[in-house]
């Protein structure tokens, strides 16, 4: 069994993967092809909002966005505890310091309430401004944002959606990666649409924020490559990349997405009497970037993922670290008394193998093993 089983996925789309990639080759436009407009504009379609820019990869994304933002020292930027590195990673690259912020225990999001007690926390230290919350659509469902567009409008405060892993999952009929100022999302090969190396896409419906994002991208390109009017960097998405991607969104648009979210009910039916299944609030749908559970202690979920290996059934624990416990943010000096609900979850929760090819026995099998495992 597969994790995520990407050869799977590849045997069905074969014939149009190939065709696509083929097609670059022979058009040799491996840079800004005629796919990479057209991705962005399907993306953008899709998502609900009028610019998509695409770029190198998902940290990238953040990058461009904390740029456009004008993202910098003396800023607080509000990120939540649990999540990837990247999150927290691109606000001290941008030369800002991140605010970790504890996460709600049901959907795995950031809290609003410790939200806004973390920038009151901040207003009162004095020393720092608070500019952005990144909220992040962990595990394929979007985060609260009626909640947080509140409190950023209350401090004044940019939203920036981290939708790396929620592409595909909706709030209130509003797609993901539409709920930022800036949002944006990871092509890596995993996440619920992947490409076949590193991407990323930005989105907003901003003219002004996406004409300065287009330059970024290109080395702070004015009306040309060659007229610079700004540092930037060099963050594109390259066209094979793009032309894969528009294969793969038809699938993911027709059927995958459909997929994933009967495989997950699939599960949770099987599972909810025996641990703690994921929940998807009212009015919100999942992406199922991953299908995570929570186990009662560490020893339980270590010895649950050890049973299931040796029935031949990957799993991950994502994560096992808090941001505010990682060594890069040693001289944050965070307390541990801040952030319960995310150290409690590192040591309990267990991602289970979850992707569009996975079989209802796929899901019997690791459901009969776990069930077993746990009485
Ligand atoms: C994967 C991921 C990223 C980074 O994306 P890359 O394409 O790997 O750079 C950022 N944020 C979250 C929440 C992610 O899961």
């Amino acid at each position: 069994m597969q994790f995520r089983d990407l050869k799977r996925q590849y045997q069905v789309l074969k014939e149009d993967i190939d065709k696509a990639v083929m097609e670059v080759a022979s058009d040799c436009n491996f840079i800004s092809g005629r796919q990479v407009k057209e991705l962005e504009e399907e993306l953008a379609e899709y998502v609900g909002v009028k610019h998509c820019i695409s770029c190198a990869n998902g940290t990238d994304a953040l990058t461009l966005a904390a740029m456009a933002l004008e993202i910098g020292p003396g800023d607080a930027v509000f990120v939540p505890d649990f999540t990837f590195f990247s999150t927290g990673e691109i606000v001290s690259f941008a030369g800002a310091v991140p605010v970790f912020v504890d996460v709600d225990m049901d959907t795995f999001n950031i809290m609003p309430e410790h939200l806004e007690k973390m920038i009151q926390k901040t207003l009162e230290e004095g020393r720092l401004t608070p500019k952005a919350v990144i909220p992040v659509d962990l595990f394929g469902l979007t985060a609260d944002y009626e909640r947080i567009k509140k409190i950023a409008d209350q401090y004044e405060l940019f939203v920036i959606e981290d939708g790396a892993q929620g592409f595909g999952g909706s709030l209130g009929g509003n797609r993901a990666c539409s709920f930022g100022d800036i949002s944006t999302t990871s092509f890596f090969p995993a996440k619920p649409l992947g490409c076949y190396g590193d991407g990323g896409a930005v989105f907003t419906d901003d003219d002004q924020l996406a004409a300065l994002l287009e330059s970024f991208r290109i080395h702070g390109k004015g009306t040309m490559k060659y007229d610079n009017v700004r540092i930037g960097v060099n963050s594109r998405l390259d066209t094979i990349q793009a032309a894969i991607l528009q294969v793969k969104l038809r699938a993911f648009r027709e059927y995958e997405l459909d997929k994933v979210n009967r495989a997950a009910a699939k599960y949770t039916e099987l599972l909810k009497d025996t641990v703690k299944t994921p929940v998807i609030p009212a009015g919100y749908y999942s992406s199922w970037a991953q299908y995570t559970i929570q186990l009662d202690s560490r020893e339980q979920r270590d010895s649950l993922q050890a049973a299931l290996k040796e029935q031949g059934i990957p799993s991950m624990i994502y994560y096992p670290k808090p941001m505010h416990r990682q060594q890069a943010f040693a001289d944050l000096n965070c307390s541990d008394a801040e952030y319960g609900n995310t150290i409690k979850l590192c040591d309990t929760v267990l991602s289970l193998p979850m992707h569009p090819y996975l079989e209802d026995s796929d899901v019997e099998k690791v459901a009969a093993v776990l069930c077993r495992c746990i009485q």
